[in-house]
């Protein structure tokens, strides 16, 4: 198992490439087909101890920070492999290192680490309050020494592939709140259980593979001790989750780039069209020199936002920018990469077409570009609010 001994940046990028490069696009192209869910790639980074990247050492994994886990999801997303199978794994760590207790962490962190516990689900979105989640109808209702957790979720990701999620619901109604922020909390649902009896999880068929689903709770008992941190803190606690989530997000967007812009600068350099290459062509050539530079520009602001949360410092706006910026530059790529390859980019043994349609996500999930743009105009430039 790989530890933060032997993790220098560049040796996590050799040692996820070549694990990468045992899933070839055949495989991410027959599971494309059949709507599958790539068991065996996610076993193997499991087993590897990438998936355990940020769980600290004491508690099995390999203690590494955020940067490092960016640096895995970036290759994943690079090698022409898809991150979003297992992703989440690591962005709700943000949450439960930082306002689990110790027992919490010392019962779920090992277990997680090894990979006989699978945390791969977020329950945050509900399909009645959009991107306003303090808007969320989710209930959890305190009896005795437990939660009795009542509502719905969608576009909950790998539920089906998952023991346990990660759920933000209301603990006390919005009403009787001060702030709409508060009155939420956390839990760690173990769904093992509890699927067929009071959950029911129904899968979403979308654009591309992504193993998305809307979950029913209908009298779900969490006990009390599954809670994360304080009761009625849950949106501040998840929000640390969330940070990361957009950083590893935006890491994500800057390896689906690199791959567009590798795709179309080697297809441009060989294609002979007129008797020479369309890459000698700048009407080829210069859409791919720009989306280069936009991707390595959101690579900055990723890595700023990183090191930021890494110090425990306030990254907000930065998580938000790097993620705007490499989801904007993924999808121009992506788009650049496809006029480059022209008929042939619609050929799915390419694959470049699975690949533009499953970053085409990151502009909207986990948040849209217009709600950071508003974050970025209020929170950052201090203009007034609009909602
Ligand atoms: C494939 C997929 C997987 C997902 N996985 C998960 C998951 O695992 N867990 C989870 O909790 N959620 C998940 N999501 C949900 C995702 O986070 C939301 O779809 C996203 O945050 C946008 O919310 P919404 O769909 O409710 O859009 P809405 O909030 O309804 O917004 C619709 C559009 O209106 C715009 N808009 C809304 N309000 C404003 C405003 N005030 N000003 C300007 N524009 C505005 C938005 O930018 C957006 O473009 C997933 C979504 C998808 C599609």
């Amino acid at each position: 198992m790989f530890s933060r001994h032997d993790a220098s940046y560049d040796q996590i990028r050799e040692g996820v490439g070549s694990l990468c490069a045992a899933y070839p696009g055949t495989y991410w192209r027959d599971l494309d087909r059949e709507r599958a869910y790539p068991t065996e790639f996610v076993e193997a980074l499991t087993d590897a101890g990438y998936l355990a990247a940020l769980i600290p050492e004491e508690y099995g994994g390999a203690g590494l920070d955020l940067k490092a886990a960016c640096v895995i999801l970036e290759t994943i997303q690079r090698s022409g492999c898809n991150a979003g199978a297992c992703h989440a794994q690591m962005y709700t760590m943000g949450t439960l290192l930082r306002h689990g207790s110790e027992e919490q962490k010392r019962h779920f962190l090992p277990r997680i680490a090894e990979g006989s516990l699978r945390l791969q689900a977020f329950g945050v979105s509900e399909p009645t309050c959009g991107t306003d989640t303090t808007r969320i109808r989710t209930t959890a209702v305190r009896d005795g020494d437990a939660y009795v957790v009542k509502g719905q979720k969608t576009w909950i990701s790998r539920a089906e592939h998952s023991d346990l999620m990660l759920l933000l619901a209301r603990t006390t109604p919005r009403d009787d709140v001060e702030k709409s922020t508060d009155g939420m909390s956390v839990f760690l649902v173990d769904l093992r259980d509890e699927i067929g009896k009071t959950v029911t999880i129904r899968p979403i068929e979308t654009l591309m593979n992504h193993s998305t689903t809307e979950v029913f709770f209908d009298g779900t008992r969490v006990p009390a001790a599954n809670r994360i941190g304080g009761e009625g803190q849950g949106f501040w606690h998840i929000l640390d989750g969330m940070n990361a989530e957009r950083v590893l997000i935006a890491a994500e967007c800057i390896g689906d780039a690199r791959y567009f812009v590798e795709r179309a600068s080697g297809y441009a350099a060989e294609r002979q069209v007129f008797d020479r290459p369309i890459g000698q062509n700048q009407g080829v050539q210069f859409p791919i020199a720009e989306a280069h530079m936009e991707t390595e520009a959101a690579a900055l602001m990723a890595e700023k936002a990183a090191s930021l949360f890494d110090d425990a410092k306030p990254c907000g706006a930065e998580a938000n920018m790097a993620k705007y910026l490499a989801a904007e530059a993924s999808w121009k790529a992506a788009d650049v990469c496809m006029q480059t390859l022209g008929g042939f980019a619609f050929s799915t043994e390419y694959d470049v077409a699975r690949k533009f349609r499953e970053t085409r996500l990151y502009r909207v999930a986990p948040i849209s570009t217009n709600l950071i743009l508003s974050h970025v105009a209020t929170h950052v430039l201090g203009m007034p609010k609009s909602f």
